[in-house]
């Protein structure tokens, strides 16, 4: 978790939803997906807003407003992060709840999707305060998480500390439920592999499509935006496959150097500054927007959505896209990053690495059982491998995009659900 101030994505013309439907209806379209089916994925079953007003450290009391979106428990309970951040509105916890869906559906997980969020700025805020603000969230949606009914996690601006006071919370009701929420401190039932899990998947994905581009990665330059959870952890594991990362970035601006930068470094001296790595010397200060620019191989944007627009689409120079944030690329980027025929790795594929390590915590949780990070690895990597053949042959089949390939993967499991389950 960063906990430096998070600006306002770049505001695209429509929300994060507006993509997810741009994409859903392209891709319903090209497989005819029923209208019964098209109606029912293409709206949450459920919207929850509350109001929580909480005492701050100076005495005073202001009301923060969160939300729970329940996109889809289909497949399975509802499984999503919750994010932290000034910009986070319901259109948007809306989006990352559908991206769920499709991504638990993509990677063959036992669950459906959920999302959560709440409109504060972590880093305005103190650790007592945002325990508060967590406990209040938890308390005000006691009824709705569960182990088999709604499991959050970690997103932007929340880490295994928020998690660790949401299980407490909920356990104060409800008794000692570990499986109510994944991504725990280790200590608290947390898994191994966890922290490193959505920058891994990131990897493991990144090196499948290297390898269809007929690539050798020890060849290719890298620039990673983002240098949270994420970021950070892709920029190390894809420098140790042998990438040249050249550039990295957080929201204190972006650092570029051609011959390489040194990863570890850079996460040594962001752990050290607060998480910021506002300071750092380790290359040349560039813009954000120059990042994403930049002529190198691989572009990872791992930050936030709507980072590439129909604004910025045509100069971007990467042949290969691999979305470690989610929704960082509009639907209106589309057609012209696939008229320049550059191979993206859509979110609900790349960065699914951590819903499933997340899935894995919630099995050891009731199982009471639990695994080396050896043996994380070893269950997870080819449940990523198999989502992206998986995808990539249905991008071969229909002749469509990666990113539409990869909702028709998802749109078809959820819709098949929808059809023996039977009820309508
Ligand atoms: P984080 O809070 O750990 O890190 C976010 C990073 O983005 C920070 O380095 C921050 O400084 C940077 N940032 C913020 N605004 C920026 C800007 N305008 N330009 C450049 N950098 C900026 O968050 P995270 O958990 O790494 O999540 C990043 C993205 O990955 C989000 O889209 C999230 O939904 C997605 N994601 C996260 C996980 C996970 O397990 N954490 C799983 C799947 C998807």
């Amino acid at each position: 978790m960063s906990t430096v101030k998070t600006p306002s994505r770049q505001q695209d013309q429509g929300s994060p939803y507006d993509s997810l439907l741009a994409r859903f209806n392209a891709a319903a379209d090209i497989i005819n997906l029923e209208d019964r089916y098209r109606q029912i994925i293409s709206v949450p079953e459920k919207i929850i807003s509350v109001n929580l007003p909480i005492k701050l450290d100076n005495g005073k009391v202001k009301v923060y407003q969160g939300y729970r979106v329940i996109h889809s428990t289909v497949l399975g309970p509802s499984k999503g992060g919750i994010r932290y951040a000034r910009f986070v509105n319901e259109e948007e916890v809306k989006a990352l709840a559908g991206w769920m869906t499709l991504k638990c559906a993509i990677v063959g997980l036992p669950y459906g999707g959920g999302k959560g969020g709440i409109i504060v700025d972590p880093s305005h805020r103190s650790e007592d305060e945002l325990e508060r603000l967590t406990r209040a969230y938890t308390r005000a949606l006691k009824d709705v998480f569960g182990e088999n009914s709604d499991i959050p996690a970690p997103d932007m601006g929340t880490s295994g500390r928020e998690m660790a006071w949401i299980f407490h919370e909920y356990s104060r009701t409800f008794g000692h439920e570990p499986g109510v929420v994944t991504g725990k401190p280790l200590n608290l039932g947390g898994s191994k592999g966890r922290v490193a899990a959505t920058g891994r998947g990131v990897m493991i994905t990144a090196l499948c499509a290297i390898e269809k581009m007929g690539l050798d990665p020890k060849k290719l330059s890298c620039a990673v935006q983002g240098f949270g959870n994420v970021g950070s952890w892709a920029a190390r594991l894809l420098s140790q496959k042998g990438l040249k990362i050249v550039a990295i970035s957080d929201v204190s601006g972006a650092y570029y150097n051609h011959d390489g930068l040194d990863v570890e470094a850079a996460i040594s001296y962001a752990e050290r500054n607060k998480g910021t790595l506002a300071g750092y010397s380790g290359g040349t200060k560039i813009t954000n927007e120059a990042l994403l620019e930049l002529d190198v191989d691989v572009l990872v944007p791992a930050a936030l959505e709507d980072q590439i627009t129909d604004q910025n689409a045509a100069n971007i120079k990467a042949k290969l896209i691999v979305e470690g944030a989610n929704g960082p690329c509009s639907s209106s980027a589309d057609k012209i990053l696939d008229a320049k025929g550059i191979m993206i790795v859509p979110d609900i594929l790349a960065n699914a690495g951590g819903v499933t390590v997340s899935y894995l915590e919630w099995v050891q949780n009731r199982r009471g059982h639990y695994y080396t990070e050896e043996e994380i690895n070893e269950k997870t990597d080819p449940v990523l491998t198999t989502a992206f053949e998986d995808v990539f042959n249905t991008h071969k089949e229909y002749n469509c995009s990666m990113r539409l390939a990869a909702y028709i993967v998802g749109i078809k499991r959820v819709a098949n659900g929808i059809k023996m389950e039977g009820f309508y």
